[in-house]
């Protein structure tokens, strides 16, 4: 959340954010409202990277609620084309998508996503399609990759959600956004063609909302950060994955980019589980005992700490996760007009009766 009562810029004491303050006035301790408070501060620095008309207090929604009056014209989206040869990589990914689908090939033995569709997908540059040019890939404008994203959850939800992960939570945001040259330069080719795809850890078995109780640590040693601790819930963890870990340095969270072996050993592990709404892909825990990671792999944040780095990529994750939720409800919706038009009972079609089409109609939206 975010409103006018943000710190001054100029302000090295942390200022309580508005939800801190919201916390306090409710009656709650200040301990939580600290703790909470830390979370929403991390959320307010991202803000602040955003040109004021991007800006939470500036958007229609929050307009709504605040100002006098429903400003109803900035709900209206403005035409926007989608440069023809970004365009292209969507048509392909999906034609791609489609083409194992149609043929049965798109799972492997275990019902996962098989390793040759991602690679194909990687050749016809799905995975780069946040990054930009100058790195390797097709540099797509977010407000092309939204729409795109409902587009491939109806053929494929998981798949639509895997390029979330990747270009969102995963490396390709904290790089993108936060890495300096010489970090964009070594990762986001890699990154881009899908040579390594991405995941995003963040969470521990205790910690998840509460992320100000994260647990995982990494200590300088030498040339190398030696990182100890477990994270849960890792979409799209597998050994070779580059991996943003949000663990704390000397007492402050931090992002550190991870290059996962290609096997688990005795200082990276993984903890297995099942995940239904992730069936098709991979959730697992990471066990990280005594892990080195080069000390040129942490990202560094001019204003915040690694939560700022997090909540940027978390923030279009959002985005990311709802136009994916779109295109889950239009395929939904696909199966459901036709079934409701063939079915029968007491001789009528279903669609005719007042509760069937009511149903249709909130899942139009
Ligand atoms: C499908 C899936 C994929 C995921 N992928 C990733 C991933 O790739 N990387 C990653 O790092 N994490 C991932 N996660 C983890 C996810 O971010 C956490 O589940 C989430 O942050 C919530 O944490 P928790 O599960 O520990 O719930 P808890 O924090 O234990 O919360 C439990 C319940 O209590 C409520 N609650 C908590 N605090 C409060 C409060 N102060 N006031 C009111 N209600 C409260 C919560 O809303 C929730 O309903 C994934 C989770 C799922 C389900």
């Amino acid at each position: 959340m975010s409103t006018e009562l943000k710190p001054p810029k100029d302000s090295s004491k942390p200022v309580d954010s508005f939800a801190e303050m919201a916390l306090k006035l409710g009656g709650k301790s200040d301990d939580e409202a600290r703790r909470t408070g830390a979370i929403d501060r991390a959320d307010d620095q991202v803000e602040d990277m955003f040109k004021p008309q991007y800006q939470t207090v500036n958007s229609p929604a929050h307009r709504a609620v605040w100002d006098r009056g429903v400003p109803v014209d900035l709900f209206r989206s403005k035409e926007f084309t989608t440069p023809a040869d970004i365009q292209q990589v969507m048509d392909r990914s999906i034609d791609t998508v489609k083409n194992h689908h149609n043929s049965g090939t798109l799972l492997d033995e275990r019902g996962k996503i098989r390793d040759q569709v991602l690679d194909e997908l990687g050749g016809v540059g799905y995975w780069g399609l946040l990054v930009g040019k100058q790195y390797g890939g097709s540099g797509a404008p977010f407000r092309s990759f939204a729409p795109f994203l409902t587009r491939m959850a109806q053929v494929n939800p998981t798949i639509g959600g895997l390029a979330s992960v990747h270009g969102c939570i995963g490396a390709v945001d904290p790089v993108n956004t936060f890495g300096n040259e010489e970090q964009k330069r070594r990762l986001l080719p890699e990154l881009a063609s899908g040579r390594r795809l991405s995941a995003f850890a963040l969470t521990e078995p205790g910690a998840g909302s509460d992320l100000t109780a994260l647990k995982t640590r990494a200590k300088l040693d030498g040339d190398h950060y030696v990182v100890n601790g477990e994270k849960l819930f890792i979409t799209n963890v597998v050994p070779g994955r580059l991996v943003g870990l949000v663990c704390m340095i000397e007492d402050q969270p931090a992002v550190l980019i991870v290059d996962l072996p290609k096997q688990e050993n005795e200082n990276f592990q993984l903890r297995k589980y099942g995940l239904y709404a992730l069936k098709q892909t991979f959730n697992q825990g990471i066990i990280f005992k005594d892990f080195r990671v080069p000390k040129e792999n942490l990202l560094h944040v001019e204003r915040g700490n690694g939560l700022t780095i997090a909540y940027h990529g978390l923030n279009l994750g959002r985005i990311a996760l709802c136009a994916g939720a779109a295109g889950v409800m239009r395929g939904m919706m696909a199966s459901m007009v036709p079934w409701a038009h063939y079915r029968v009972t007491y001789a009528e079609k279903i669609a005719k009766r007042e509760l069937v089409r009511s149903r249709l109609s909130r899942m139009a939206g």
